[in-house]
């Protein structure tokens, strides 16, 4: 078992010899061995070079990946992971804000049989109104949209196995979302509180604007959980609820006109129904070509519509075979 902590850097110069030095002594205690994998964001203020000399001094644990400009902070997170050698992987922030000396307990909450173990700052050290308060009502609605409850979404100290992090790919600021999918291929979640730090050097990146994306995320986040495998139910769905009381209605219109002799061409109720039923049908064919997209999807990549725990007597499911000659 190997434990890798993967970490964005964006512009953090003063907080990385210091986070080097507090990795160092956190995991010299742990019985796994550890490799940190650094991966700076494109930083403008000289934190290139802390980075390249952190590296130099301890060969051993630091590695560094530099990505060519400013991606975010959730692809910086997906390349370390795509770096990382680890069977353990721990997320964390490169300004202090997370404690090192979290991660030893992280690892060993894992260890009893969890998959993912997510962190909580539940004594945070940020500004109430811009932070904390945002941040309370986005994991109220994430934890009650996705399904997983849990009290800290935005913290990014969060240890996963390897397996629950393959097969997923990171975009805008899904990176928190990762133990909502990981939930979705049967991972075991749990939380624990974690200790959290005032920022002391450096600004945040992010302002209020974020809260807004995680709310766009989440619409995604909902789709891609819920009607990835079967996007008919809910384009099918949405547009069964449009052409059913439409038709039942112009029925009625029908009727109206031959029994009472009302107007039906010129009745705006007529308009509508007809206007319903076209967008129904409409929204069903999408559905039916989202379907065709799913399959491409799974059929070219060899993806499996599920995912194994543990076989007995067998030596490896057939898809991860596949998976590795590649
Ligand atoms: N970060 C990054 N790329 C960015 C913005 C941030 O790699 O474009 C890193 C940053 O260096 C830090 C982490 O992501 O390690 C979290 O950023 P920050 O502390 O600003 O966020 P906050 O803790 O205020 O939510
Ligand atoms: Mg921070």
């Amino acid at each position: 078992m190997k434990v890798s902590v993967v970490i964005p850097v964006y512009n953090e110069r003063e907080n990385l010899p210091l986070l080097a030095q507090a990795l160092q002594e956190a995991l010299a205690e742990c019985r796994y061995p550890w490799e940190a994998v650094l991966v700076d964001d494109g930083s403008t203020d000289g934190s290139v070079e802390v980075l390249e000399r952190l590296a130099e001094a301890d060969a051993e644990h630091i590695r560094v990946v530099f990505l060519r400009r400013n991606f975010g902070q959730t692809a910086a997170i997906a390349a370390g992971i795509d770096h990382a050698t680890g069977d353990i992987v721990v997320l964390m922030d490169a300004d202090l804000q997370n404690d090192p000396r979290d991660i030893p307990l992280l690892v060993a909450k894992l260890e009893e049989g969890y998959d993912v173990v997510s962190g909580w700052r539940k004594d945070r050290q940020d500004d109430f109104l811009t932070r904390v308060l945002p941040s309370r009502t986005a994991n109220a609605l994430i934890s009650w949209v996705t399904g997983v409850h849990l009290h800290d979404y935005g913290c990014t100290l969060k240890a996963y196995r390897r397996e629950v992090l393959e097969g997923f790919r990171l975009y805008g600021e899904m990176h928190r979302f990762i133990p909502a999918y990981a939930a979705s291929v049967g991972a075991r979640i749990t939380e624990m509180p974690v200790r959290h730090h005032p920022r002391k050097f450096g600004r945040s990146k992010y302002g209020l604007m974020r809260t807004l994306k995680v709310i766009l995320d989440l619409f995604t986040v909902k789709f891609l959980l819920s009607y990835f495998h079967k996007p008919i139910y809910l384009f099918g769905g949405v547009g069964l609820a449009l052409v059913l009381p439409s038709t039942l209605l112009l029925v009625f219109l029908i009727i109206r006109r031959m029994v009472w002799g009302v107007a039906l061409f010129t009745s705006p109720l007529f308009q509508l129904s007809l206007m319903f039923i076209i967008l129904g049908f409409q929204s069903i064919l999408m559905g039916l070509i989202a379907e065709l997209l799913v399959r491409t999807y799974h059929e070219a990549q060899g993806k499996p519509t599920y995912t194994v725990r543990r076989v007995l007597n067998l030596k490896q499911e057939r898809f991860s075979q596949a998976r590795s000659r590649q």
